[in-house]
């Protein structure tokens, strides 16, 4: 079966891009190809997103708002199938595929921002002259996602760029295009304009295009920092502004006074197990106190013992494969390389699961111990299921260790001390910071990198504001 593209309100099959064959990574199978927008469709894509974005932004505010929140009510009415089309995408443990919810939970929250004050208006110097500040949409932007969370990013994109007053013209991975292209088509049957969410799955070529296309006058962009290099070279044709969030390499830090169990349990699935480890908010780097070392690791490795792998719809499942064959031979030469380099101590997994699941990429939970922070291993982003302990002996060594990186999404901090908590979030560098918590994406906080995992936010009002520019009005009173 062929995947079509939706542009303009309509499904495209016969596309310039080339296609797509679609691999289910559990099993390794091909289900779907996957038509691939070229620069024609991107093309055509952003000149009905304008159009989109002249009628959407004739509605009365109250009308916008209602359909949003209209929207919002059709994802919940959706969220099985979406979250069946998440699995399909890149067998995501069903489990764990609730993400789907995090699109409804945007929608409803962005819905409240569209008939809330955007401006202000301030005193200026010497006369009763009003002056206002006024925020307005950029007009169509593209959204570019990666295959991982591939819902969640679409939500946490398109719900502010819409609220905003936009036009959409969301470009997904060729490697998980399917929930992405159904969240459109619920976009029309929510009686949203047609071509105010195009969705076009493309790979290099197609992002290319649509960054380069001087129609474009956002991108939100999220992926690896390679491609991010790549994206800000083709914006530069327009001087198109860009926000980009990025990977991670994020620290997990372990205090002495810290509940040990629930740490053992945070750190399991916030490591190695939540995606697979492939996810941006990956807690990659664990930062023991020396004092608890070894039995934070007793603890921890009993937890990865009992992590459920398989058939990614099995709701019993909470590990499942990577996204790839050229991602399990990536990270399982990085394992070697870690092993041969003697990076830190292979404390468990490594290897890649055969017997019934041989099929799939499934890649062992792997764990290494006494690991250097200098060597590859802690330093880049494995996206795999693989993670570093390290040990620090005071809080400034964990500071100095966890901050040691290129790397600045997110850091983890248990202990059940307020006060260090306090201190010790204040002085990581990283843009989000979790206390005794999951990386808990959530609409109303802000999330995105410091350092080289990107700039610009989502969530919140700052993830509103990436899609609105400013405009200075003044109006003489003479
Ligand atoms: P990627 O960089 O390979 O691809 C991201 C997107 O860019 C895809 O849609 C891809 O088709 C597109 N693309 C590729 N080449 C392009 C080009 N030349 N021009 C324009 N677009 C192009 O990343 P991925 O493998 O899909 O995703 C994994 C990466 O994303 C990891 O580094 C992960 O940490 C990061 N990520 C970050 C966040 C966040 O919120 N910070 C969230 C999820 C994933």
């Amino acid at each position: 079966m062929t995947v079509g593209l939706l542009v303009g309100g309509e499904r495209i099959t016969q596309s310039t891009g080339g296609s797509h064959e679609h691999i289910y990574p559990a099993t390794g199978q091909s289900n779907e190809t996957v038509a691939l927008a070229g620069s024609q469709e991107i093309d055509r894509a952003v000149t009905s997103a304008w159009e989109a974005h002249r009628a959407w932004m004739a509605l009365t505010v109250d009308r916008r708002r209602d359909m949003l929140i209209d929207l919002a009510d059709l994802v919940h009415e959706h969220l099985d199938e979406l979250a069946r089309l998440n699995v399909d995408d890149y067998a995501v443990p069903i489990s764990f595929a609730g993400t789907a919810l995090l699109l409804e939970r945007f929608l409803r929250h962005y819905a409240g921002y569209v008939d809330k004050p955007h401006g202000a208006s301030t005193p200026v110097n010497g006369s009763f002259d009003v002056n206002l500040i006024e925020r307005e949409p950029y007009g169509v932007v593209g959204v570019i996602t990666p295959w991982n969370g591939a819902l969640a990013v679409t939500a946490s994109c398109v719900a502010p760029a819409l609220a905003a007053g936009n036009a959409v013209v969301l470009k997904p991975s060729e490697l998980a295009p399917l929930a992405a292209l159904r969240f459109g088509e619920l976009c029309l049957e929510a009686g949203l304009p047609p071509g105010l969410v195009n969705v076009v799955p493309a790979g290099a070529a197609g992002g290319d295009a649509l960054v380069r296309h001087a129609g474009i006058r956002k991108v939100h962009f999220t992926g690896g920092g390679a491609t991010a290099r790549k994206v800000l070279e083709a914006a530069a044709t327009n001087l198109t502004p860009v926000v980009a969030e990025l990977g991670g390499k994020s620290a997990n830090l372990i205090f002495e006074d810290a509940d040990l169990d629930a740490a053992a349990v945070l750190s399991a699935h916030q490591g190695p197990l939540m995606q697979s480890g492939q996810s941006c908010a990956c807690a990659s780097r664990i930062l023991v106190h020396e004092s608890v070392y070894d039995t934070f690791v007793d603890k921890f490795l009993s937890v990865i013992g009992t992590a459920q792998v398989g058939d990614p719809m099995d709701p019993a499942v909470s590990f499942g494969p990577v996204i790839s064959q050229s991602a399990a031979d990536r990270i399982l030469a990085t394992i070697d390389e870690a092993v041969s380099h003697r990076a830190g101590e292979l404390l468990v997994g490594g290897k890649r699961l055969g017997g019934k699941l041989a099929r799939g990429y499934y890649i062992e939970p792997t764990v290494f111990g006494a690991v250097d922070n200098a060597s590859a291993l802690a330093q880049t982003e494995t996206f795999g299921p693989v993670v570093s302990i390290m040990r620090f002996r005071d809080d400034a060594e964990a500071v100095r260790i966890a901050n040691d990186t290129v790397y600045g999404l997110n850091a983890f901090v248990q202990t059940n001390d307020l006060a260090r908590a306090h201190r010790v979030a204040r002085q990581l560098e990283a843009g989000s910071v979790w206390i005794n918590q999951f990386s808990d994406m959530s609409p109303q906080g802000p999330y995105g990198g410091y350092k080289q995992s990107g700039f610009g936010r989502t969530g919140g009002a700052e993830g509103l504001h990436e899609f609105l520019q400013i405009k200075n009005i003044r109006i003489g009173m003479r």
